[in-house]
């Protein structure tokens, strides 16, 4: 039996003994081990049914840590750590070579980023050993964003989901890789590529999606309710279509009146992205309980947040 708890203590000692604990962070809830435990990080991809092809992202609480993790740090992930950090936003760079491989599957860069979360914050200050930390869901299905979320799933699992209430941003964190010294966007998340390019200028996404592709986190479909869920340009038309069946509605900003919709969630009123993001992964759980034939989701216009959450929701859903 898992144990939803504040208590930082019983973390500390947990982790401090190889055990996993799940651990809130601004993004997502993570599933932590100590990153120089082979049997807390074995666990966490049994835990997950993660396959070892995906490479884990290092937790630190300061950026004077981050040459112990990394050989090499070009200008500009410095000028980006600098703005975001702690934040939403991981960084890939050349591994340090004390970095075990079961971490990095083998590659030879390491994902690093401080988390943005006064709990977590100080759990990992206390502990004298940084955390790697998945998003504490089984491989593919949705992200936990509440310690409710996390139970859920891995009640009989885990001993401890340390509670830091729900996560402000909602959505995974952006990572960025470097080619050369040049920064490569390889996942969309919780911080904007615009706000990105006010420090670096502009930057390309790589977009790959081979079995082992640079970030797996792209891979096709992830983030998924069990509930068949499609994604629509137009709500209205794509209600119509499904309209024999028993739908769900996840809608921006305007809910719908239409017979045929059995729940809906409407995600911002006011038509805010951050909002909307950090209600996302709560509202697919959420639907996905309720029982439905189909949930529509609607397009979120394509600017900051937006194209993060269509990211995520082109990767729970099929074509409407
Ligand atoms: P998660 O913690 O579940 O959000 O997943 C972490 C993600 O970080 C992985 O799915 C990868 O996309 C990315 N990642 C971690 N390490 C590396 C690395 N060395 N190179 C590229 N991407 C990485
Ligand atoms: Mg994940």
């Amino acid at each position: 039996m898992s144990i939803i708890s504040s208590d930082i203590s019983k973390a500390i000692a947990l982790l401090s003994t190889e055990e996993l604990v799940a651990i809130p962070t601004e993004t997502v809830y993570g599933l932590a081990g100590n990153i120089f435990s082979e049997k807390a990080i074995k666990s966490i991809f049994q835990t997950k049914k993660r396959p070892f092809f995906n490479p884990l992202i290092v937790h630190i609480p300061s950026v004077d840590l981050l040459p112990t993790i990394v050989s090499y740090i070009p200008e500009k992930a410095e000028r980006l750590a600098d703005a975001f950090w702690p934040g939403p936003l991981t960084l890939v760079l050349p591994k340090q070579s004390t970095i075990p491989d079961i971490i990095t599957a083998g590659k030879d860069t390491v994902a690093v980023r401080i988390p943005n979360h006064p709990t977590t914050l100080e759990l990992l200050n206390q502990l004298d050993f940084p955390l790697a930390a998945p998003s504490a869901n089984p491989f593919g299905s949705i992200s936990p964003t509440t310690a409710e979320h996390v139970n859920d799933y891995f009640k009989d699992d885990i001993k401890m989901v340390l509670d830091g209430g729900p996560c402000q941003r909602g959505i995974e964190s952006t990572i960025i890789g470097f080619e050369g010294d040049k920064p490569i966007i390889y996942r969309l998340g919780s911080t904007s590529i615009e706000a990105i390019e006010t420090i670096v200028g502009p930057i390309n996404i790589k977009n790959k999606t081979e079995i082992a592709p640079d970030a797996p986190g792209m891979l096709d479909r992830h983030y998924a309710p069990s509930t068949l869920t499609v994604l629509a340009d137009d709500i209205s038309e794509a209600i119509q279509k499904y309209s024999d069946k028993r739908i769900g509605v996840l809608a921006f900003s305007k809910p719908s009146d239409h017979d045929a919709v059995a729940f809906q969630i409407v995600l911002s009123e006011s038509t805010d992205l951050q909002e909307a993001a950090s209600k996302l992964y709560d509202a697919l759980h959420q639907l996905d309980k309720q029982d439905l034939d189909i949930i529509i989701a609607e397009r979120f216009p394509d600017i900051e947040l937006g194209k993060s959450i269509n990211d995520r929701l082109q990767r729970a859903t099929v074509r409407a």
